[in-house]
């Protein structure tokens, strides 16, 4: 199902043009248009889903299937010293584009200075205990998941 507003529908759809690395029934890959690093590449659904949380399972299974292989395609071709995997959901982490993506961007140590991200180690602020009742919320959620079953 492909949404007419969509930005990424349309550039499935070849509406709009992008730099394709890679596309079968399920997936399509293509060159971020800003290149955070050089072959900063998004991985995409062919379905329209908004992001992770409303992602039925087997549209999931068949991009991180993917994943893997275009990672090493991307290390074989600039060989990076890194590649960070990346998705942001929602406005509050940096989401843009509502149609579920994947940032792949490759990592280089002589000249990374346009990616940089920092979070904190709050390790000392929670015990054991602490983390054991998070998980436990958590966990209780995980039965609440309508899309679960797909
Ligand atoms: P996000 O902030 O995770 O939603 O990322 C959206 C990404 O889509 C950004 O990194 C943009 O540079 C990229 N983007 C937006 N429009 C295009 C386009 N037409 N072709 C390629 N990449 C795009
Ligand atoms: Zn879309």
């Amino acid at each position: 199902m492909d949404h007419k507003d969509c930005i990424f529908c349309q550039i499935i759809n070849g509406d709009i043009p992008s730099a394709k690395v890679y596309e079968d029934e399920h997936v399509y890959a293509f060159l971020d248009i800003s290149q955070v690093t050089k072959g900063h590449t998004l991985v995409i659904p062919k379905t329209h889903t908004r992001n992770i949380y409303d992602t039925p399972g087997d549209v999931a299974k068949e991009l991180f299937e993917r994943i893997p292989q275009l990672a090493r395609a991307i290390k074989m071709t600039y060989q990076p010293d890194g590649m960070n995997i990346l998705n942001n959901n929602e406005k509050a982490a940096s989401q843009t584009v509502f149609h579920l993506h994947f940032h792949l961007i490759p990592r280089y140590l002589e000249s990374d200075n346009s990616f940089n991200f920092t979070w904190e180690n709050n390790t000392d602020h929670y015990t054991l205990e602490d983390l054991q009742n998070i998980a436990n919320d958590i966990h209780l959620n995980i039965d609440n998941d309508n899309l679960h079953s797909s």
